[in-house]
């Protein structure tokens, strides 16, 4: 197995990790967008894997440092299942609707200011993806439940369970089997805090 660090390594947002099993099957863990520091803009146009080539995206939550780049992941090729737990898809598809609009009303903005300062032709800066970018990615997901063991081959199942950070946040425990051996992988996503209103604790993988 490999795993390749391709965001949230060094700093906090832009959450997408690589997961090569048995050198042919190819997960993305999270698809997040990179927020708040200066090489952001950069960051979000590039991957450190080809979209096509995913086989699979796994979900932790809904934060947009963690599904943000989903619209253009499917844009640029990416056509597995998006796996996550049913109010993780909920959330998800109201905040990338927003995310979307914010990207679409900024490139706006910048190709406003360049006509301005150009006074004529000029390169338009495009949005990272539109609404429509957004519509196509929803019809990718499946929704699993907490605590439910789901086999996606014979190489990898996994579970979600509660994380306790928002509204369907999870970590995700991973069953690889590779050649002759089995893996335990545990990727905790966010984590909250116990004894907050409305959420559940964070469920513990005492195994890990
Ligand atoms: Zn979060």
């Amino acid at each position: 197995m490999k795993i390749k660090f391709c965001g949230a390594a060094q700093e906090v947002t832009g959450s997408a990790h690589h997961l090569l099993i048995n050198d042919s099957f190819s997960v993305l863990l999270d698809c997040g967008l990179f927020q708040g520091i200066d090489e952001a803009e950069a960051l979000n146009r590039k991957w450190g894997f080809e979209p096509k080539d995913l086989d699979c995206l796994i979900l932790s939550h809904a934060h947009i440092d963690h599904c943000g780049r989903i619209p253009k992941l499917v844009k640029e090729g990416f056509r597995g299942k998006i796996y996550c737990t049913p109010a993780t898809r909920s959330l998800a598809t109201i905040l990338l609707l927003d995310s979307a609009k914010i990207q679409e009303n900024d490139a706006e903005y910048e190709n406003k200011k360049l006509a301005k300062r150009k006074h004529g032709e000029f390169e338009k800066v495009q949005p990272l993806y539109t609404i429509s970018d957004v519509l196509k990615c929803l019809n990718l997901f499946i929704t699993i439940s907490y605590e439910t063991e789901f086999k996606i081959n014979n190489h990898l199942s996994f579970k979600f369970r509660d994380a306790g950070h928002i509204l369907g946040s999870a970590s995700v425990f991973l069953n690889i089997h590779e050649e002759d051996k089995n893996f335990s992988l545990v990727f905790s996503g966010d984590l909250g805090r116990p004894n907050r209103p409305i959420l559940r604790d964070p469920h513990p993988f005492r195994s890990c």
